[in-house]
């Protein structure tokens, strides 16, 4: 059974307990309404560490107005369920503070800025939420201190954030990137799902085709054209689009050229559907040489 913490104090002698000087320790940071895509970050941790720690905290500073929001309040929130879960992927600590836990002053005074790295894509829709999200993972981070961090490449930017956040201020934590966990129908798992309708569940797989539209332009070496994608997303029924966007996939800048790749790229799609914001993402691969 995992072992459930609460506070920070109680996190850090449950760590140096269990984990002689030289264990490797491996941090999950998570929302929780856990689902195959964090069980995947879990197995990964588990396999490649002597302990492992799944923090469970839905943080407000990454929420619109500071989680005074409906999404903050609609987030699911299972925690039961989740460590049978955890425990189950064999997790040995859960880490699950309460607001007043982690940010006992309402919120912090000192943040970290993501700078141009998060204010493009999710960031423009959602303002500093990718402040929020590196403030977060700082203090996990700090109180944690592990010596891998598993992140989803689901969400991309976020991995290109952290990245640059442990290089920019030097944290002594290699960042380990999981693929994105699909369902059979093509739709990346997020815990957001459970609040699609089947109708809006259906709508919601025109993003993942879109992605899949354009891998397999860009591995047959024909133009992306995204912009005839994006114009098709605009009137698929039950989708209102954000953003589809190809990008580097380190420093997210728009690709120059679609005529056709010379280099892997990352496409991103963002839209609203039925009650929630979905994102997906997808690499694109140039064609193999002959
Ligand atoms: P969240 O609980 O949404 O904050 O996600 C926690 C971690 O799980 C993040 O690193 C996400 O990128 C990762 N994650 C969420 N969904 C998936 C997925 N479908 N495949 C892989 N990783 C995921």
């Amino acid at each position: 059974m995992a072992f459930i913490t609460r506070t920070a104090a109680q996190l850090r002698s449950e760590i140096s307990r269990r984990g002689p000087a030289d264990n490797s320790v491996a941090l999950v940071p998570t929302m929780g309404a856990l689902h195959e895509g964090h069980a995947a970050l879990v197995s990964q941790a588990r396999e490649e560490n002597d302990l492992v720690v799944v923090s469970i905290f839905v943080n407000p500073l990454q929420f619109e107005n500071l989680g005074d929001c409906e999404d903050y309040r609609n987030y699911p929130r299972q925690l039961d369920q989740d460590v049978a879960l955890l425990s189950e992927l064999g997790a040995d600590i859960v880490f699950a503070p309460d607001t007043e836990a982690m940010y006992p002053d309402g919120q912090p005074m000192v943040w970290v800025r993501t700078g141009r790295l998060g204010d493009r894509l999710e960031g423009a829709s959602r303002p500093g939420h990718f402040d929020g999200v590196a403030t977060v993972v700082a203090k996990l981070f700090h109180l944690c201190r592990p010596d891998r961090a598993y992140f989803g490449q689901k969400d991309a930017q976020q991995v290109a954030v952290i990245n640059r956040m442990v290089a920019d201020l030097d944290f002594d934590v290699e960042v380990v990137p999981v693929p994105i966990i699909r369902a059979a129908d093509g739709l990346a798992e997020s815990s957001r799902n459970q609040r699609l309708s089947s109708t809006d569940r259906q709508h919601a797989l025109a993003l993942s085709q879109a992605l899949f539209t354009l891998r397999d332009r860009a591995v047959a070496g024909q133009p992306l054209r995204s912009g005839e994608i994006s114009a098709q997303l605009r009137t698929t029924a039950g989708v209102t689009l954000d953003h589809l966007e190809i990008v580097d996939p380190a420093t997210l800048e728009p690709l120059a050229d679609e005529t056709a790749l010379g280099r892997p790229a990352l496409a991103l799609v963002a839209a609203q559907v039925g009650p929630v914001r979905l994102i997906d993402n997808l690499r694109l691969e140039p064609p193999a040489a002959s």
